[in-house]
């Protein structure tokens, strides 16, 4: 498979350091909030890539953090009067229901920031001790010209970063050796959360977290390190400083990163009024009508979001899932019968259609090409397959598309409807659970009915429930 690196700015064919053992670390979100429609890029993305890794038989080990301490979640729990660690543990239970929602595999591991404190003190003692970091007043400073390389992956030059720099420094960080040196932990200040450490009471710094989390979980050298592409620079570029420095051997040896999404051509922000959570798109279409549609794009491009363009996504994504409905139809009145002449000919073109999804995957991940393919087989299905069809060969091409969809992570499974008093039912005994405090049953009957495309929504009559 080749990927594009984005350290040698490169195709290159994609060599595992060990033999059929993949270890891949995607930095995850910071979570006091609900995920935006831009996160969920990197994570469908990356989850495609692991999916196609395990098609091709890699042993995946696939690390993806919480960073659950951080300026942002510390200012929402003083807002809202908590600590800090309810906000985190909040939305970290929020996003996983939102990733289950776009069919995205758990991590292997998802490692969470506060959990791994003492070993990211010992990685800032090697750092002091090795000569590339420095403590002041409590705050612990990466002596950045100290590390030859910095620079290397955004290919920026450490003099003109420093020139930026010392026209915008910030009061505060005139007890630093350097404007480019930044902080690996720092002192704490009232009311954050804190941990001790030979520095003093504190808390680490972001970019540390990263390299702290993906040397346990994978080891010195990972495999793939991916991001969006906001994160080249200075957090990737920080993230190689620290472990490099530290580990003295190359970090990471493909770097992937997700070009960024945009919605009606302009950059998401709230002020904008342009800012779209997936729980908010989750009440106007299926979550799957958005993996589709962010897979729709070559992950390196920049993507448009509008109404539009995701109802066209919906159609198309209706299109597979129809024919599959036929499909399925067919299969179960097919005669059981040798395959004549033409059959075999469709059988053979359904095998090239699979390398030709394959060759597109191995092209950096090129999704869109190998949906394009999907397409074909589809026309093909609809056109070549009817009533009289030999069963072998309905069912060999149900199965080729159900399996490239699924490497894509879109279900094509024609699922039984959910009966209006099962649903009733349920959402009952989700009452009762709530009632008897027994949280997890009832969010988990929330998650069940969310997988079957049922939306609750809590009033003040009760509960009431629709189908997406
Ligand atoms: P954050 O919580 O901001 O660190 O973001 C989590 C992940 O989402 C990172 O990999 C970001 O690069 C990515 N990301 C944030 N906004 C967008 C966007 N608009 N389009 C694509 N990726 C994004
Ligand atoms: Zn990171």
């Amino acid at each position: 498979m080749k990927i594009y690196n984005t350290m040698t700015r490169k195709k290159e064919e994609f060599v595992p350091i060990e033999e059929n053992k993949v270890g891949i670390y995607v930095c995850g979100p910071t979570v006091y909030d609900y995920i935006h429609i831009g996160n969920a890029r990197p994570m469908i993305v990356f989850d495609t890539l692991r999916r196609y890794l395990l098609y091709k038989g890699y042993d995946v080990n696939y690390v993806s953090n919480f960073t659950d301490v951080d300026d942002k979640i510390i200012r929402r729990a003083l807002e809202e009067g908590v600590p800090s660690s309810d906000i985190s543990e909040r939305f970290i239970r929020e996003v996983k229901k939102d990733m289950q929602e776009l069919n995205v595999m758990e991590a292997t591991v998802h490692p969470k920031a506060t959990e791994e404190i003492p070993d990211m003190i010992e990685m800032i003692r090697t750092l002091i001790d090795k000569g590339f970091a420095y403590e002041v007043n409590g705050t612990v400073y990466f002596r950045t010209r100290s590390f030859p390389g910095y620079g290397k992956l955004s290919g920026k030059n450490i003099d003109d970063l420093e020139a930026g720099h010392r026209s915008i420094q910030v009061a505060g960080e005139q007890e630093k050796e350097d404007a480019l040196d930044f902080v690996l932990w720092k002192p704490k200040k009232e009311g954050e959360p804190c941990w001790p450490s030979p520095w003093g009471e504190g808390r680490p710094g972001w970019h540390l977290e990263c390299s702290v989390m993906s040397r346990k979980y994978i080891g010195n050298i990972i495999d793939i390190h991916a991001g969006g592409e906001d994160l080249i620079f200075p957090h990737h570029e920080n993230e190689i400083a620290q472990s490099e420095a530290a580990n003295g051997v190359e970090f990471a040896r493909y770097w992937m990163h997700n070009g960024f999404l945009r919605i009606d051509g302009e950059k998401m922000s709230k002020s904008l009024g342009n800012f779209f959570t997936i729980r908010e798109i989750g009440e106007k279409y299926p979550l799957q009508v958005i993996r589709f549609f962010i897979l729709s794009a070559h992950y390196r491009s920049p993507l448009n979001f509008s109404d539009q363009l995701v109802e066209s996504a919906k159609s198309s994504l209706e299109r597979i899932l129809n024919a599959m409905g036929r499909l399925s139809d067919l299969l179960a009145k097919a005669e059981d019968r040798e395959l004549d002449q033409k059959e075999q000919e469709l059988s053979s073109r359904v095998q090239e259609y699979v390398n030709r999804f394959e060759q597109a995957m191995e092209d950096d991940l090129n999704t869109a090409d190998a949906i394009s393919v999907i397409f074909e087989m589809v026309k093909l299905a609809n056109t070549g397959l009817k009533e009289t069809s030999a069963k072998a060969v309905i069912s060999e091409v149900y199965e080729k598309i159900g399996k490239l969809c699924d490497i894509l992570g879109i279900q094509t499974e024609v699922k039984e409807e959910l009966l209006d008093d099962k649903i009733e039912a349920l959402i009952a005994e989700r009452q009762a659970a709530r009632k008897a405090k027994d949280f997890a049953r009832a969010d988990e009957i929330r998650n069940q009915l969310a997988a079957e495309g049922i939306l609750l929504e809590d009033t003040r009559e009760g509960v009431k429930w629709k189908r997406k």
